[in-house]
């Protein structure tokens, strides 16, 4: 029986809009993009919450095909995102083939029908593909701190932020000191009467070189694309090399790592004027373990009068306060989670996906180690690109990370059409060489070979594996996305 689709995406972030573009150069415009969401932009959708900006250069944290002349910032803020990916979901015609609100339950290969049949609570859909792009950072995380729940005032997640929650005159405590705490902390305390700043494990900051793009470069960037492309490139370049130099060969060229975090602690230096507090915000792990922020104000923030920094660990919350373990009770109104997200217990995949003799995915990663075949498939689910797979997270923007894959992605099926057939599926032979590689290549890395044993990074899973990053460079990965050996898969033909 003929499947619906064509193609079932499972995301309607950039990863899932990057698939549908391709697709439809692909001539398989017969696709449906699922979004749990009311609507598209994925991270830059869910998060709106005070200070959100993208933290990675604007001309580089964008679809390399779509440059955007009009950011206003060097960081574009986060509404500008929002609106860029409105912008490609229409000049793609992107937006009709979505369906938001649509909680997937699962996917499941047909084997004699050679097709997905994909669940959403009570209603099946069917496609010929599988892609799923359902983001690194999308499944909020909420420490179950005892007494939580007893907690009388109000309580906000980062990723629920309410836009007409006021915070004048609050008495506001925000837990975590990620990338996320890094913009919001100046912003809520220039509002709170006193902000208490719960950290667990420091975070390397440095300083943002951002600045408001005037209106004649913006012109410049429209009437003279190549400036822009100029631009993007010496952006990216400077990026690669950090990543590259600093974290990936950390092993070979440790000065460069130590350069970085010289100066983050330069920055701190110059910013707090408490030695104590200064203390309290130093990392005690290599630069790169886990995820650095830029930021010129966050340091700052802390010199307030109304702001406190609290290292002790969290015991319980009560009705009108937070309990540390040193008995101490600091007492709020407003508890902010800047807690993140829940990476390697949901998200990995994020639905129930299973694949061919019934294998399920998440056990088959659980059991038998995190892989992807160049970050993209998995022997045993043929037609399936999993877009936040093990080991796919190139570079530092998302954008190479997409790009690449919908490179990938455009090379296999072309050839699956070329020999006239309509199935494919990565060899175990294939994944097995990839993985190998790519454990051996993190040897070399800060994650292996550095001191990250405080950092509780993100970056390693439930194992200890740093299972996220392609230890590769991007160019690495966008030269293997167009040239990847075509026997590394075995190709049929649907029944
Ligand atoms: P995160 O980096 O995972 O930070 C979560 C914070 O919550 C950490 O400080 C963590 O402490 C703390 N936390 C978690 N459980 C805790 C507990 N039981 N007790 C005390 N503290 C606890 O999450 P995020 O800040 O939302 O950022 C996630 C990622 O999103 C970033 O790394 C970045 O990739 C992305 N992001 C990007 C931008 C951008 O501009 N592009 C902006 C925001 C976020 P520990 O460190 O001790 O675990």
């Amino acid at each position: 029986m003929a499947p619906q689709f064509d193609a079932v995406v499972v995301g309607a972030g950039f990863g899932g809009m990057g698939a549908g573009i391709e697709l439809d150069r692909l001539g398989l415009s017969n696709f449906v993009i699922l979004e749990r969401e009311n609507d598209l932009g994925g991270t830059w959708h869910v998060n709106h919450y005070p200070g959100l900006a993208v933290d990675i250069a604007s001309v580089t944290y964008s679809y390399s095909f779509e440059p955007n002349p009009y950011w206003t910032r060097l960081f574009a803020p986060g509404a500008e995102l929002k609106k860029y990916a409105e912008f490609v979901a229409g000049k793609y015609d992107l937006r009709r083939r979505m369906r938001f609100g649509t909680v997937v339950d699962g996917a499941r290969w047909d084997e004699e029908n050679q097709h997905w049949v994909v669940s959403l609570g009570g209603e099946t859909l069917t496609g010929h593909y599988l892609l799923t792009a359902t983001g690194f950072l999308s499944q909020p995380y909420t420490p179950p701190f005892p007494g939580i729940d007893s907690f009388a005032g109000k309580t906000i997640h980062t990723t629920a932020w309410e836009d007409d929650f006021d915070l004048n005159d609050r008495k506001a405590a925000i837990i975590g000191t990620g990338a996320t705490a890094v913009q919001l902390v100046p912003e809520a305390a220039k509002k709170v009467r006193e902000l208490t700043v719960f950290q667990r494990t420091p975070i390397w900051v440095v300083p943002k070189i951002d600045t408001a793009i005037p209106a004649p470069v913006q012109k410049l960037f429209a009437r003279v694309p190549i400036t822009q492309k100029a631009a993007r490139l010496v952006n990216t370049s400077m990026l690669e090399a950090l990543m590259v130099v600093g974290v990936l060969h950390f092993k070979q060229a440790k000065p460069v790592n130590k350069v970085a975090s010289v100066l983050a602690k330069a920055h701190l230096r110059a910013q707090v004027h408490d030695k104590e507090t200064r203390e309290q915000l130093t990392p005690h792990y290599d630069f790169g373990c886990k995820r650095p922020t830029f930021s010129n104000q966050y340091f700052k923030t802390f010199n307030l009068p109304n702001v406190r920094l609290e290292t002790n660990s969290i015991d319980h919350i009560e009705a009108d306060g937070i309990v540390t373990t040193d008995g101490h009770k600091t007492e709020i109104d407003t508890l902010i989670l800047a807690t993140g997200f829940n990476l390697w217990d949901v998200n990995f995949p994020a639905i129930e996906i299973i694949g061919r003799d019934g294998i399920d995915l998440g056990k088959f990663w659980r059991d038998k180690r995190f892989q992807a075949y160049e970050g993209v498939t998995v022997p045993k689910f043929p037609n399936f690109i999993c877009l936040n797979s093990p080991y796919s997270y190139s570079g530092l923007s998302y954008f190479t990370t997409i790009e690449a894959q919908m490179k990938h992605m455009g090379r296999l099926l072309k050839e699956t059409f070329r020999r006239g057939e309509t199935t494919f599926e990565v060899t175990e032979r294939a994944n097995a060489q990839f993985l190998d590689r790519v454990t051996d290549k993190l040897g070399s890395s800060v994650f292996y070979g550095g001191d990250c044993a405080t950092a509780r990074s993100y970056y390693f899973n439930q194992h200890g594996e740093a299972a996220l990053l392609r230890p590769t460079s991007t160019i690495n990965a966008h030269r293997e996305a167009v040239s990847f050996p075509l026997d590394d898969y075995s190709y049929g033909t649907s029944a």
